[in-house]
Parts: structure tokens; C-alpha cells; sequence
């Protein structure tokens, strides 16, 4: 236990409505894919009172495009990422905490009970569009910054704090300029929503467009037209062995058997016309050393199509619209077990290490930085990307007393 956790809850205790206001500013300012500005100009100025560097800067593409996890075609004018450096003494280990600003669109208006930026509090729920993904993390990990320099808890090992953006639109260039400017640590964190759970694994995610060719013609005369839907339905089918396979064969200790689906099919023009075109998108997913699942889908579709004259001669096209890779620190290590110890002082619970059903910037950290890396975050991700987003408040005061309490055990 460290000597400093009875000031740190008697400091969260006494600064409930300090930090509901901190959270409440940041969802009040609008950071949809794009905006994201918007929360780092909240973000830099309570930044500017504390003892740290400001490092702002907006991801360069050009330095980004040689990491095969890139993501192309995107852009970041007045766009910035914002890094604070707390420097420690340099007698002890370095820790990066990172979440992004950007949320997503808030969809249809009409369903939101509350306005999305009005940050409305009820029964113990803050509401709003990225409460829970992820801006109660992502101010819980600067109120705990904040805590620990008015606590004057020395620091041995450097901190940054990293406000990132464009996570969600595809992902990851944020937090990949980040680690391409240099910034790498001891061990890494993530605050998206896990209820506080610790998770040091998450999958990768492949997701996919097929558009299948077809000829179009009156339905009642079938045999002079080509009917795209029935050209994909053998792929389908393939993929529906191809996922009972991977569920039967692959298991991972801290995350769920890979799956294959299919979202959305995009065909046809009317009851009794040949559809000319059918456009297939979805997504799978796939564990931490199986790679090679990416190739096996690309596979099906060809066997699809070696048995098809039609496909044959009329190759469907495929595109994956993204890639977000898996990835797995061991969960044995140092950090895990210190973030473990910290969850179980602080919730008076025993919650071993788990996994994250979802993709995150933690495979960066993990797979290119090569940090030991750990998601832990107030918020349930289930209630992220939904109308009506909220996060529990109590879960958000913990947050910043667990995060406190875990920082200086790691790096004070
Ligand atoms: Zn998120």
C-alpha cells in the first residue's frame, strides 16, 4: 500500500463536483471524428496550471505511411495530438496513459433522451455523447495527473499523459504519431471503458467488402441473366464453416473465439428483377498469433470462385476496409500485477487480468512500441457507440483514485 492512499480518496472524496465539472466540460465540447480541437483547447488550459511540457502537434502522414498499420486517406489539420511530459527523477520506471478525444456521430437525434453535448447528470449518471467512450477515462487519467502534483507525490519515472486523436474512425494514427515521435515508456495504459476491469488482450478485427457481379433481367426469364445473390451465397456459406472451424480450434485464455459476420448485403432493384449487383460488407475477428486467418478468408473466396464459371470469368472484388491487429501482454508481467494489486486496494476486490472484446490503440503501444499494456477504464462498452451514452459517476471517481494510486505505485 502506498503511503499516500488515504490522502489520495480524501482528495477524490473532497473534489466530486470539481471533477463531474472537468468531465462535463469536455463532453460539452464537441469532438466528433474531426473536431476533435474542440476538447484539446478544454484538455491544454487545465494542463497549463500543472508542472508539465506541452507537446501539441498534429499527425504528419508522411512520417505515419511506412507502419502497415496506418490508416490512409485521412487528415489533420488543426487536428493535434496533445502530449504532457511529467518528469520524474529518472530513478524509477516511466508510464505512458493514453485516450483519445474524438468520439463518434451521434446519430439520430430523436433518440437521445438527453441532449448529447449537454452532459446532463441523473441518478448518479453523467449522459452524453462520448461519456463512456471515452471521456470519463480520458479526464480521470488528467484529474489523477492533476491529484498527484497537488498531493506533491514525487515522481521517480517520467509520465505522459497523451490526449490523442482519430481513434475511432478507423483508428489508430493518433497514438501511432505518438510512438513515431519517440514517446515510449516502461508500460503503457489505456482508459477505454472495461468497468474498471484490468485487460491486458484485445482481438483483431478485419472488416470487409465483397461486390459481386451478376446480369441483370426480368426474374421470370432467370436462365438469360446472372443472379448476383445466388453467386454469393456460396462464399457465405463457406464463411459459415470457416467461423465454426476457428470457434472449434482457437481459444485464447483472455479473449472470446474469433467470429465471422455478415452485416449488411447491398442488392437488387425491385421484386422481380435479377439483382445485377451485390455488395457484401462485414467483419471477423482473430486471436494473437493467428494471423493467417486473413488468408484463409482471402482463400474461401477463391475456392468460391475456382468452382463458379460465372465468378471465374466475373472475379468478385474484395476489399478490407480496415485491419486493427490483436494483440496480448502477459499478463504475469510487473505491470499487469501492479495495475491488479492497485484494483483490488482500491475496489476491495479481487478482479484478475481479463480481455477486451473490441478493438483499441493498445495493440500500438503493445505491438509497435513494445510496451507491456494495459486497458483499464471506467464505463461499460456496451453503452459506447449508442444513443443515450452514460457513465456511471461513481465508477468515474474511482477511476481517478485507482488511476492515482496505480501511478504512484508504478512510477513514484
Ligand atoms: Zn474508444
Amino acid at each position: 500500500m502506498t503511503k499516500f492512499s488515504r490522502e489520495i480518496s480524501d482528495y477524490v472524496l473532497q473534489n466530486k463536483h470539481r471533477h463531474e465539472a472537468f468531465l462535463q466540460s469536455l463532453i460539452k465540447a464537441d469532438t466528433t471524428d474531426g473536431s476533435e480541437d474542440n476538447g484539446q483547447t478544454v484538455w491544454i488550459s487545465r494542463l497549463r496550471d500543472l508542472p508539465c511540457e506541452l507537446d501539441i502537434f498534429e499527425p504528419d502522414p508522411n512520417r505515419l505511411s511506412k507502419y502497415d498499420e496506418y490508416n490512409e486517406g485521412h487528415v489533420y489539420v488543426n487536428r493535434p495530438n496533445v502530449v504532457a511530459t511529467f518528469a520524474g527523477d529518472g530513478s524509477g520506471k516511466s508510464l505512458i496513459l493514453n485516450g483519445h478525444m474524438d468520439t463518434v456521430f451521434p446519430g439520430s437525434l430523436e433518440k437521445w433522451s438527453f441532449p448529447p453535448w449537454d452532459a446532463t447528470i441523473q441518478d448518479g449518471k453523467m449522459f452524453g455523447l462520448g461519456s463512456c467512450d471515452m471521456k470519463a477515462g480520458l479526464a480521470a487519467l488528467l484529474l489523477a495527473m492533476e491529484l498527484i502534483c497537488k498531493l506533491k507525490i514525487p515522481l521517480r519515472g517520467n509520465v505522459y499523459l497523451q490526449s490523442v486523436v482519430d481513434e475511432e474512425a478507423g483508428g489508430g494514427n493518433g497514438t501511432l504519431a505518438c510512438i513515431d515521435r519517440g514517446y515510449t515508456a516502461d508500460a503503457a495504459l489505456v482508459a477505454e471503458p472495461t468497468t474498471l476491469i484490468p485487460m491486458s488482450a484485445h482481438v483483431g478485427s478485419v472488416a470487409f467488402r465483397v461486390s459481386f457481379r451478376g446480369m441483370a433481367c426480368h426474374s421470370n426469364m432467370k436462365w438469360e441473366g446472372v443472379n448476383s445473390i445466388e453467386k454469393a451465397l456460396p462464399f457465405l456459406n463457406r464463411l459459415r464453416e470457416l467461423e465454426q472451424k476457428w470457434q472449434s480450434e482457437r481459444h485464447h485464455p483472455l479473449l472470446p473465439s474469433p467470429i465471422i459476420s455478415i452485416n449488411t448485403i447491398d442488392a437488387g432493384d425491385g421484386a422481380v428483377l435479377l439483382p445485377a449487383s451485390c455488395i457484401v460488407e462485414g467483419n471477423f475477428t482473430y486471436l494473437p498469433g493467428w494471423d493467417q486467418s486473413i488468408s484463409e478468408f482471402t482463400n474461401e473466396l477463391e475456392s468460391a470462385v475456382a468452382e463458379d464459371e460465372w465468378l471465374s470469368e466475373n472475379p468478385p472484388v474484395l476489399q478490407f476496409l480496415h485491419n486493427v491487429k490483436p494483440y496480448a501482454s502477459n499478463p504475469q508481467g510487473s505491470w499487469p500485477l501492479c495495475v491488479e494489486y492497485g484494483v483490488s486496494e482500491i475496489l476491495n476486490k479481487q478482479i484478475p487480468v481479463s480481455g477486451f472484446p473490441t478493438g483499441a490503440d493498445a495493440r500500438l503501444l503493445a505491438n509497435i512500441g513494445n510496451m507491456p499494456t494495459i486497458i483499464l477504464g471506467p464505463g461499460n462498452i456496451r453503452r459506447a457507440h449508442t444513443e443515450n451514452e452514460f457513465v456511471e459517476l461513481d465508477q468515474f471517481h474511482q477511476s481517478i483514485e485507482l488511476y492515482a494510486y496505480i501511478i504512484a505505485n508504478w512510477a513514484g
